[in-house]
């Protein structure tokens, strides 16, 4: 989450992929995993947090495409559109717990929950925190998630000598977790479910994604797109218009490309793998 670190990551692959995008294209190496379809690389489109403008604004550009996202919620925001999100699970998004209290390194010192941060508790108060919001997401939603993101991508409870992943807790509880500001895609023959890579399109112009998509596409991989806010480009904000470009562009079978959620393509992973 830091800000200026993650500025930098966008600026920088923002140049490399207009500089070097002929470069990257010859060195595409074809590799034998396909899709449904015959697409050669899939695409899943993420949102965190349940953001109000999930609701309002993005879940209808996904609708008027017919094609669905996977939706990392916390229970507080859900509570505040909790009719369009059980609307959104009945017409087959996905929903995937996001924890209930959201905690990420204490660094984020308006992300601690009763002056608490990731160094300062253990696997016990993590499992109680994630479990709570399985437990709403089937009582309100009549979801029971098989996916998790990270919250800041943050792995890890404790501190130094101390520090214990929480990756086992997670590959324990769900079927996937994703992580944040990653560099790579998810090969399919190798990825941890476990850990799926997940990059950044908040912020991003259609023509930056699709550049993303094209440095990242290599050995049929797995994209998978995390966003906060919908609506005008900001730093935690997916741009509407390029959503909807992006996603017409990833419809169009000459493209190559599968968009599915998580769960669905995790679970063609698994079986063809
Ligand atoms: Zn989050």
């Amino acid at each position: 989450m830091n800000a200026i670190k993650k500025l930098t990551t966008v600026t920088l692959l923002t140049l490399s992929v207009s500089s070097c995008a002929a470069t990257q294209q010859k060195n595409v190496v074809t590799s034998d995993f396909t899709y449904p379809n015959g697409a050669r690389y899939a695409v899943s489109l993420t949102f965190d947090d349940a953001r109000n403008s999930q609701v309002d604004v993005g879940i209808p550009i996904l609708d008027k495409h017919n094609v669905k996202g996977t939706f990392y919620v916390n229970p507080k925001f859900v509570d505040e559109r909790l009719d369009g999100w059980k609307k959104a699970a009945k017409n087959g998004h996905e929903l995937g717990n996001h924890t209930s209290s959201h905690l990420c390194t204490g660094n984020f010192a308006w992300l601690r929950k009763d002056d608490l941060g990731l160094e300062q508790v253990d696997l016990a108060w993590l499992r109680q925190d994630i479990e709570a919001t399985t437990t709403y997401m089937k009582e309100k939603l009549d979801v029971e998630p098989r996916s998790f993101a990270y919250p800041c991508g943050n792995t890890f409870v404790g501190r130094g000598k101390e520090v214990k992943s929480y990756v086992p807790l997670i590959a324990e509880l769900f079927k996937t977790g994703r992580t944040w500001l990653d560099e790579t895609g998810n090969n399919p023959t190798y990825t941890d479910f476990a850990q799926l890579a997940g990059n950044r399109m908040d912020g991003m112009s259609f023509a930056e994604i699709k550049g993303l998509l094209d440095m990242l596409k290599e050995n049929n991989k797995w994209i998978i797109l995390a966003g906060h806010e919908v609506g005008e480009k900001g730093l935690y904000t997916t741009d509407k218009a390029a959503l909807d470009a992006l996603i017409v562009y990833l419809k169009d079978p000459k493209n190559g490309y599968w968009l599915a959620t998580v769960d669905e393509i995790a679970t063609y992973i698994e079986k063809h793998r």
